[in-house]
């Protein structure tokens, strides 16, 4: 497909060879080899690579290569929080969990992180957002706690530094202390884009600015958290038409729904991307199609919580982005994200028929639809020469091997763990073991975080409920 890139190099070289190329853009390669060179992708070709010296040499037999899938919505803390309020819809889930969160700390966010990210690698996970929103005051610095968390994994992480300031006293659905003032999210949210945000074309870390939802967050602070991103150059994230919930909450509050209100406030454009826009009218698809904003598509939680299921399949055909995120670990528990794929195409068949979502648009969905919303295609999402070396091994054999076509049997069936995760060309999962990090200090980690989150709750006299519905029982 590619030539190979000519000249000399100093740089580690690594070429992956005999395998399945699914590079996302241009025709796939039965058999081809993948060339790189320090953290970026030299060459993508069919038949052996040319041979050269001083290079690590990868057999990629019975194995798919496929770019490094990137997730687009999350809220890592919430590792700590799962299995809670099984039976609830998301205001009765969020009203039953804010109490709970109001109790973390640095501690409880770094080894939720840790196990968040640690899994996520493992589901052939390279980039990550993150949405953190809720920052108690006195509990350290919450938002570096994933940050560092991502670096000793070494996936690239782009933490959205979220808020609320409309707590119940002024009409929003959470209680005043898990809110902040105006001031204070301007202040920090500056603060954090300055220490952290890294533009450059192979950065690990990205801040977006994310104010909560349009039933958490007031209108100035939308609109004043969408001034601050534009001025510093970085990227704007939320959560609109979730639910229907939250079409009459806008309906009630702003005389209008979700996305006409954040029209309102100057939230469409190629800078935006939103999660779950489950509940959008035609015309809202036309508005996000024509401004350029993306969509994080969560199948699994939107399953989980009742929420409805989003017109993925129309909003692809009239030219909207749409990117796959598995949401917070306590609304889609340990969903890995090579499983949205899945989730993504059974619920769009579900809804339209068979024809409704492929194998390759659910793969192109996670790989270069995520890159797109978080900015980043000229750099992530697919398998060309030039792009960031983020790349994933798939093993298609002994069972898959029965499937005639691996991209069918990576998506249609259950993803198999990675043989190999690169980020930039370094090893984060060999074998479907972490490499960066003890894995089982990762899931320890999460464990800890969790024993520690529910102790600080009931510290303060709240008890985490499994049920919020009456004939529900522990
Ligand atoms: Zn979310």
């Amino acid at each position: 497909m590619n030539d190979p890139r000519t000249g000399s190099t100093s740089e580690p070289v690594i070429v992956i060879e005999n395998v399945h190329v699914a590079p996302v853009t241009g025709p796939e390669i039965p058999s081809g080899y993948i060339r790189i060179e320090g953290d970026r992708i030299a060459a993508v070709g069919p038949g052996p690579a040319p041979a050269a010296p001083g290079t690590t040499r990868i057999d990629g037999s019975g194995c798919l290569a496929t770019p490094g899938l990137v997730n687009t919505h999350h809220h890592l803390y919430q590792w700590a929080s799962q299995g809670l309020a099984q039976d609830a819809t998301l205001f009765e889930w969020l009203v039953a969990l804010y109490p709970v969160w109001a109790a973390m700390d640095a501690e409880v966010v770094k080894g939720a992180a840790a196990a968040g990210l640690g899994w996520l690698a493992l589901s052939g996970c390279t980039t990550s957002s993150d949405h953190h929103y809720l920052f108690p005051k006195g509990r350290g610095d919450l938002f570096a706690a994933g940050i560092e968390a991502a670096r000793e994994i070494g996936l690239r992480f782009h933490p959205a530094r979220g808020s609320m300031d409309m707590g119940e006293s002024k009409g929003g659905l959470p209680p005043d202390v898990v809110v902040e003032e105006l001031d204070e999210v301007l202040t920090a949210t500056a603060e954090a884009v300055d220490a952290h945000h890294d533009p450059s074309f192979s950065s690990m870390v990205r801040v977006a600015v994310g104010p909560c939802s349009p039933f958490s967050a007031s209108a100035e602070l939308m609109t004043e958290s969408a001034a601050l991103a534009r001025s510093k150059g970085v990227r704007l994230h939320t959560h609109i038409a979730e639910t229907l919930d939250e079409d009459e909450h806008c309906l009630e509050q702003f005389g209008t729904r979700p996305v006409d209100y954040m029209e309102k406030l100057g939230w469409l454009g190629p800078d935006v991307w939103f999660a779950h826009t489950v509940h959008l009218s035609d015309a809202d698809i036309g508005k996000l199609a024509a401004t350029g904003t993306g969509s994080a598509h969560c199948p699994s939680s939107n399953g989980r919580l009742g929420a409805g299921i989003a017109r993925v399949s129309e909003m692809l055909r009239r030219g909207m982005n749409v990117g796959l995120g598995v949401d917070g670990s306590a609304s889609s528990e340990l969903t890995p994200l090579a499983g949205e794929m899945r989730q993504a195409l059974l619920f769009q068949r579900a809804r339209y028929g068979p024809g409704a979502l492929t194998a390759r648009q659910a793969l192109e969905l996670a790989t270069l639809g995520g890159a797109r919303n978080l900015g980043r295609a000229d750099e992530l999402g697919s398998l060309e020469p030039g792009k960031l070396a983020d790349v994933v091994l798939w093993p298609v054999g002994p069972f898959a091997a029965a499937v005639a076509d691996p991209v069918c049997a990576l998506v249609f069936g259950p993803a198999p763990p990675p043989a190999l995760v690169l980020v930039g060309g370094r090893t984060v999962v060999a074998g479907g073991e972490l490499t960066t990090v003890s894995q089982d200090a990762a899931g320890r980690a999460g464990a800890a975080a969790r024993r520690r989150l529910v102790r600080l709750a009931e510290e303060r006299g709240v008890r985490p409920a499994r049920h919020v519905h009456e004939g529900f029982t522990a």
